[in-house]
């Protein structure tokens, strides 16, 4: 990409005269681009834009609204193709993954459109003839997101398609690693024909904006997806100002198999959903507990599904597993490898990088590692596959709990009774049973514990961006 990634503000786009850095290619080619830095000047022009855009986008009627979001999905799915490859070559995954997250990204737009029309209110009976009593939702008022780089669109889209939705402004400050996709997206909405300053788009240092951005008199909430350290200090930084706060933060997912479940259906899912994005997905399971009747076909299964794996660039044929986002990762990787096998871990499969350029590193399976161990405790945002075996579901479950997070749990079995118990005990926000059923555009995304609060998705990811305003009217002439 010869252009550096531009801001987008009050209408405009914009990249000369400003600051810009490198954009890596993960794969190890030679840069991807570059990413235009907002100055301060810029941030203060974004949020005041959002904030002159907020009374005529808050009172557009929600099917003028819809309708405009509708075009911008439409747009979305006719660039499906060309986004999805810069997202190959900025965040290095498969390149069919990429096109279904810009597909995926166009139904949440089409979800938020359709739902910003059943923001229902409600009349509640008064105490005495005549008085009308209405309690109705209003748009909270300029929203600033943080959206991170693992699903550089479909994670902008949540916090841009949903505030948009609900009459909310927004400043959204992508990934410095993937902005050009995210360029692409603001892109249809600007396309969609917006008007100015209702979507504003920033790149930069990110403590930086989110300093400036969050304490500014002219945002009225946060909407941030990223790691849990990062979380809490927007969240203080939020909570000075009392401005509302969605978080969705890290988490360490259990995936339990119980004695009765399908152990080739729980094997295929694992693998899956762990290797998925090199594992940089934070619903991505990351803690695996068999029963020691299924323990050894599992772990096997398990061990055969990751040597299958082809790692490499997004764009070759065949490849299903692309480089971990940045070297960060890669040390990551090999620090928690290095410290479950000092403490007694047995490597299964992968363990080591994959080749000498490039973020890749190999589909890991480890058995045996203590509970102590770095891996067990930390959010592991890669390819590492821990496998523990239990003999009583009681304390499995317990183990499960036994982390601060909360945010994905997943489990198998046959019987209704044990899945309604998982269902219950299981301190989670989103729980999937014998498949994968999370993250679609109508049902809750969010977390418990210090993996966040607050949901995206669902009817509950509209909630997020509306305040309640209650009016009484007492009728003229009524009381008389
Ligand atoms: P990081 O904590 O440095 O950054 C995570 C994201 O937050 C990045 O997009 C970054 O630009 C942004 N960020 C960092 N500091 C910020 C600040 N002060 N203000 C605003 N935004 C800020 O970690 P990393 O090495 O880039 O990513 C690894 C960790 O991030 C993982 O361990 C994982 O927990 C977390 N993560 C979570 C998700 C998710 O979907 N919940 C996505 C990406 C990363």
């Amino acid at each position: 990409m010869t252009q550096a990634a531009p801001l987008y503000i009050a209408g405009e786009w914009l990249q000369s005269g400003r600051d810009s850095s490198a954009v890596p290619d993960p794969s190890g080619l030679p840069d991807a681009g570059r990413v235009t830095h907002a100055t301060l000047a810029d941030l203060d022009r974004a949020a005041e834009a959002a904030a002159d855009a907020f009374r005529g986008w808050s009172r557009m009627s929600a099917y003028d609204r819809s309708t405009l979001l509708r075009r911008a999905a439409d747009l979305l799915r006719d660039r499906a193709d060309p986004i999805a490859r810069l997202m190959v070559r900025e965040q290095g995954k498969p390149l069919a993954e990429a096109r279904g997250e810009v597909i995926g990204a166009a139904d949440h737009i089409d979800w938020a459109a359709e739902e910003g029309r059943r923001l229902y209110g409600r009349m509640i009976p008064a105490r005495m003839p005549g008085v009308l009593q209405i309690a109705r939702k209003e748009a909270i008022g300029p929203v600033a997101g943080f959206s991170p780089w693992n699903f550089p669109v479909s994670q902008a889209v949540r916090k841009i398609a949903g505030a948009l939705g609900a009459g909310c402004t927004i400043v959204v400050k992508c990934p410095e690693e993937t902005p050009y996709s995210c360029v692409e997206l603001v892109r249809c909405f600007a396309d969609a024909g917006l008007p100015a300053g209702v979507v504003n788009l920033v790149f930069g240092q990110p403590a930086q904006i989110s300093e400036h951005l969050i304490p500014h008199p002219g945002i009225r909430m946060i909407s941030f997806t990223g790691s849990v350290p990062v979380g809490r200090q927007l969240g203080a930084l939020a909570a000075a100002r009392v401005k509302r706060a969605t978080l969705e933060l890290g988490g360490h997912s259990p995936f339990i198999v119980c004695e009765d479940a399908d152990v080739e259906a729980a094997i295929k899912l694992a693998a899956g959903l762990k290797f998925r994005n090199a594992g940089q997905v934070c619903a991505a399971p990351s803690r695996f507990y068999v029963h020691e009747a299924l323990y050894d076909a599992f772990v096997d299964g398990l061990v055969t599904a990751a040597k299958a794996i082809k790692i490499g660039n997004g764009f070759e044929p065949g490849v299903t597993m692309g480089p971990l986002a940045n070297p960060r990762r890669l040390t990551a990787m090999e620090r928690f490898v290095a410290d479950a096998t000092l403490r007694g871990g047995k490597l299964r499969a992968g363990g080591r990088r994959h080749g000498s350029a490039g973020n890749f590193f190999e589909p890991t399976v480890l058995t045996d590692v203590p509970d102590d161990a770095a891996l067990m405790l930390e959010e592991p945002f890669g390819p590492i596959a821990p496998v523990s075996a239990f003999s009583s579901l009681d304390s499995a479950i317990q183990q499960a709990n036994a982390l601060p997070f909360g945010l994905a749990a997943f489990a198998f079995t046959r019987n209704f009774a044990t899945a309604e118990k998982l269902s219950t005990e299981l301190e989670s926000g989103m729980i999937s049973i014998n498949h994968f059923g999370i993250a679609a555009p109508e049902t809750p995304f969010g977390g418990m514990k210090e993996s966040g609060y607050g949901s995206e998705g669902g009817t509950e990811g509209m909630e997020a961006f509306v305040t309640t305003k209650f009016t009484s009217v007492l009728g003229l002439g009524a009381a008389s």
